[in-house]
């Protein structure tokens, strides 16, 4: 499946914001974004402009498509299945987004970025209800159990996320037993409970592919 290849960090200055793209690294002192530095391609010597409505509905798409790894296409379609979902289609869209099996992997720590969790995935090493699924954008239903393979429960990557981000918990949606490494998703997450994105908003999405 395709997915961007470019340098990571430049995502970020972009956006103007900490996506927590590179797990561990975005935590230490060698984030970029720690230095006050322009987004690339603009002279930090010029005054910030004031960006159309176009603009600042385009950086908001970008930010929240970037933070879950994704490209255009796909994220396009998330979209079109949000809308055709009963509710709001904002929250909608968060809903399935937070689904996603890459997405999960990483919130339950068995890996320090959604990248690396995207890799877990698909080199075979995560479980669905006892069954390999090697695709990240698979949607996980309520009540899945999301383990490790028997065989990859000794790698040292995802023995050193579960140590170190484990104590910290897991998000309310999901519960996790770090020494079985089996996790579950116990129901979607509304809007509000999705508390580390920062100020994403939604609404802005919305008008864009309105349009
Ligand atoms: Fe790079 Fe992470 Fe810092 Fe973003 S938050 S600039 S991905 S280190």
């Amino acid at each position: 499946m395709a997915r961007y290849t470019g340098p990571v960090c430049r995502m970020c200055r972009v956006a103007q914001k900490k996506l927590m793209l590179k797990g561990n690294r975005c935590k230490s002192d060698k984030c970029p974004m720690n230095k006050k530095r322009a987004a690339p391609g603009k002279d930090p010597k010029a005054r910030p402009g004031k960006r159309s409505d176009y603009g600042v509905q385009l950086r908001e798409k970008q930010k929240l498509k970037r933070i879950y790894g994704m490209l255009e296409k796909q994220f396009s379609l998330f979209f079109e299945r949000a809308l055709r979902m009963p509710g709001v289609a904002g929250e909608n869209l968060f809903i399935l987004l937070e689904r996603r099996l890459d997405n999960v992997v990483y919130r339950l720590r068995y890996a320090t970025s959604r990248s690396q969790a995207r890799q877990l995935v698909q080199h075979g090493h995560i479980r669905v209800n006892g069954k390999k699924i090697t695709i990240p954008s698979y949607l996980v239903e309520n009540d899945n159990e999301i383990s490790i393979a028997d065989g990859s429960k000794n790698m040292t990557v995802i023995k050193d996320s579960l140590k170190e981000f484990g104590k910290s918990g897991v998000m309310p949606w999901l519960s996790l037993d770090p020494d079985a490494m089996k996790g579950k998703f116990l129901a979607a997450p509304r809007r509000s409970d999705i508390t580390d994105l920062g100020d994403i908003q939604e609404q802005m999405i919305i008008e864009l592919y309105s349009k």
